[in-house]
């Protein structure tokens, strides 16, 4: 199809595990590179480098060895991507991943763009963040800029009294206050772009989180046909803006008021693992497929799925699941730990 034969992929997690089988059900191989050992990806990679992003002839000897490079992962060392970047290309681009990175920056981007948001303010210490709860009001919700995730380094603030010890669980870090949004549910669209601007996105998920972490999407959400088009065009807005090449995740609130744009995620994402099972083409293959430099795929749904994550002593369900219809997605984590994603499962709703 072109020269592209090998991928390589920053980080060896389970993302980095579905996107090496979908390479290889294209015939490409793929380079895990992470520095913990016996990532979930490295069983089913062509091969896995271990070592520091801080380690620069490892990072310039797997450079070498692909033909270009993605993540699985936003938190990558700026360093590292500048010794990468001199060598191969990366995708998604650098600007979509210095975007996601820091929430103030995503803020203001996705702002520039004209799309709706919670109300923020930037906040470094205790005079600006009372300053931004006599501006945005409480609830508020205190995150950090920078390194969270699955709804770590936040704090909630109910009333002012609560801003010291939420400022205190921010450990000095340059954070945001986000208004509280209150929403009825949560959806998200996963997006792919190509090198040639082809946009598709997956129908929209409708997500359940429980303490910060995804429980269940579940398609199709409930949204009405305008919000549906709504939710998809806000979607290619943000990754033509970002002249984006793979697929992107992009998370919703939904409120009266219409759809208010919480985060994007540079990369597959768990709330499109649906699409293994509800749909020919999958995220993962899209992604391939984009950072390949091959057309999409069609990503159209052909069934309602839920997804279910596992998570920690959830794998206790399995023999139950086994015995079911549903389609089990294991990660080959070997240490059950609380909080851990150790797989999922599509559940196919048959007949529709
Ligand atoms: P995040 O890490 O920003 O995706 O936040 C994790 C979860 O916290 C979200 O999926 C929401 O359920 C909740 N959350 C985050 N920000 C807000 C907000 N501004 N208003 C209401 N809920 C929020």
């Amino acid at each position: 199809m072109n020269n592209v034969k090998t991928i390589g992929i920053l980080g060896g997690g389970q993302l980095g595990r579905m996107l090496s089988v979908a390479a290889s059900r294209l015939g490409l191989k793929t380079h895990i590179y992470e520095p913990s050992a016996n990532p979930p990806a490295a069983h089913v990679a062509d091969a896995v480098t271990t070592a520091s992003y801080e380690d620069v002839a490892a990072l310039q000897a797997f450079a070498a060895s692909v033909d270009v490079i993605t993540y699985e992962f936003e938190n990558i060392p700026t360093s590292a991507l500048d010794v990468l970047e001199a060598l191969r290309p990366i995708h998604p681009p650098r600007g979509a991943l210095a975007t996601s990175q820091d929430r103030l920056v995503e803020k203001a981007f996705l702002q520039g763009l004209g799309l709706q948001l919670a109300p923020f303010a930037d906040v470094q210490n205790a005079d600006e963040l009372a300053r931004a709860i006599a501006e945005i009001g409480t609830p508020a919700i205190l995150k950090t800029r920078t390194m969270g995730y699955d709804g770590k380094g936040q704090a909630r603030i109910m009333s002012p009294a609560d801003a010291d010890a939420a400022l205190a669980d921010m450990a000095g870090a340059s954070s945001i206050l986000e208004g509280f949004v209150n929403f009825s549910h949560e959806v998200s669209v996963i997006g792919a772009r190509a090198a040639d601007g082809a946009v598709s996105c997956f129908d929209p998920g409708e997500n359940v989180h429980v303490n910060g972490i995804l429980r269940t999407t579940t398609v199709p959400a409930k949204l009405t046909p305008s919000q549906r088009t709504d939710a998809v065009l806000i979607a290619a807005r943000i990754l033509n803006a970002l002249d984006y090449v793979g697929v992107m995740g992009l998370e919703l609130f939904v409120t009266p008021q219409g759809l208010i744009v919480n985060e994007i995620a540079p990369r597959v994402h768990n709330s499109g693992h649906w699409t293994q099972n509800g749909c020919a083409i999958d995220q993962f293959e899209q992604h391939i497929r984009a950072v390949a430099g091959w057309p999409l795929g069609d990503g159209s749904r052909h069934s309602d799925v839920m997804m279910e994550n596992l998570i920690g002593d959830d794998m206790d369900k399995l023999p139950a699941l086994a015995k079911t219809d549903a389609a089990i997605h294991l990660y080959g984590k070997s240490d059950v730990k609380a909080g851990r994603k150790m797989g999922h499962v599509n559940h196919i709703k048959k007949g529709a």
